[in-house]
This record gives C-alpha cells, structure tokens and sequence, in this order.
C-alpha cells in the first residue's frame, strides 16, 4: 500500500508481478519487458480458444 506511494506510480507486470514504473503517462507499460507483454498475450489467446469450447 504505502510502497507503492513512495516509489511513484507503479504497476505489477501482469506477468511477473514486478513492479513497473508508469513512465508514459498516456500508454503505460503494464509489463516489465516486451517478452513478457507478449507472453500474456499469447497466453490469453490461448485461453480464449481453448475455453471457447473448440
Ligand atoms: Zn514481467
């Protein structure tokens, strides 16, 4: 809670849970890398076929 303040704004990667500074104030970054941005892409893709009942 109060770490968060701070330290600035920050969010948790959504795929490491590491938290990442929001440098960019109209496209921030929700992840801590590019790999991991694509990452939960990919394995949302997934997700949504697979529990597309296909
Ligand atoms: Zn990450």
């Amino acid at each position: 809670m109060g770490e968060y303040a701070n330290q600035g704004r920050t969010l948790p990667c959504k795929w490491c849970d590491r938290p990442v500074r929001l440098e960019r104030r109209f496209f921030p970054r929700r992840y801590c890398n590019r790999r991991h941005k694509w990452k939960h892409r990919f394995t949302e893709l997934f997700g949504e076929v697979l529990g597309g009942g296909a």
